[in-house]
């Protein structure tokens, strides 16, 4: 299984740094945890081939999360030709969420009728579910986005993938990162406090009481870029491959 980082920046492209999207190539199919507004540039970019992709989970609804999709799903329409069906998981409301923004980026594009079939699956705030011989758990967490805001842990192949989503710390971290082959963890500060995200002064306080193996951060700002050689954690960037 590989993990490559499309894309591990902020939303306002710190650094150059593309929105967040996780590529996962695994036996049992490739997909995507987060697809930000930047990800079909960032997958042409890596070569990373979007109808390939069989599956996008999203942690919660900002844009720099989610407003890839339409383009994803434009992409597959007019550009790639999909022909394969698309499944798109996510909070509650996600497909209102990406419709709308469809609409809104396209008029008329929410009506179009497709060569291939969209499934959308509501995550639970607090539970789990299988999506496509993934089985995904989703914890609430502490992020304002208009819809529950997710951390996920996923379990394919024998291997356990975790990731924060965007928070400000809470100890739902901790279970979701237990014993994770790799636990992908937003850090948007160094030590100043940004209500809804974490700092890495926190983090060095409560994440080090994980059990995961790997511990890998992301989603940075400019403070967090200038002083990331200072982190006690392996530091993501874009085009980072990990073999799981
Ligand atoms: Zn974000
Ligand atoms: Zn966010």
């Amino acid at each position: 299984m590989k993990l490559t980082i499309a894309g591990c920046g902020d939303a306002f492209g710190s650094g150059g740094r593309f929105n967040t999207c996780f590529h996962v190539a695994a036996p049992c199919g490739n997909f995507l945890i987060d697809c930000g507004a930047s990800t079909p540039v960032a997958l042409s970019k890596l070569g990373l081939a979007p109808n390939d992709i069989g599956t996008i989970f999203i942690s919660h609804l900002h844009g720099d999360h989610f407003g890839g999709v339409p383009f994803f799903m434009l992409q597959g329409w007019y550009a790639s030709k999909r022909t394969v069906k698309l499944t798109i998981a996510g909070p509650a409301s996600v497909e209102k969420r990406v419709r709308d923004t469809l609409e809104l980026l396209f008029p008329g594009a929410a009506c179009k009728k497709t060569l291939f079939e969209i499934e959308f699956v509501e995550l639970p705030a607090n539970g789990s579910m299988v999506v496509n011989n993934i089985e995904v758990t989703s914890f609430a967490v502490r992020h304002f986005s208009g819809a529950p805001s997710l951390a996920l842990r996923f379990k394919l192949d024998g291997k356990i993938i975790s990731f924060s989503g965007d928070t400000e710390w809470t100890d739902k971290l901790i279970p979701a990162s237990a014993d994770a082959d790799l636990h992908l963890q937003e850090c948007y500060t160094f030590d100043s406090r940004y209500k809804f995200h974490s700092s890495h002064k926190e983090l060095a306080e409560k994440l080090v009481n994980s059990t995961a193996k790997r511990i890998l951060l992301t989603h940075f700002s400019d403070e967090m870029l200038a002083r990331h050689n200072e982190a006690i954690w392996e530091c993501a960037y874009d085009g980072m491959v990990i073999d799981l």
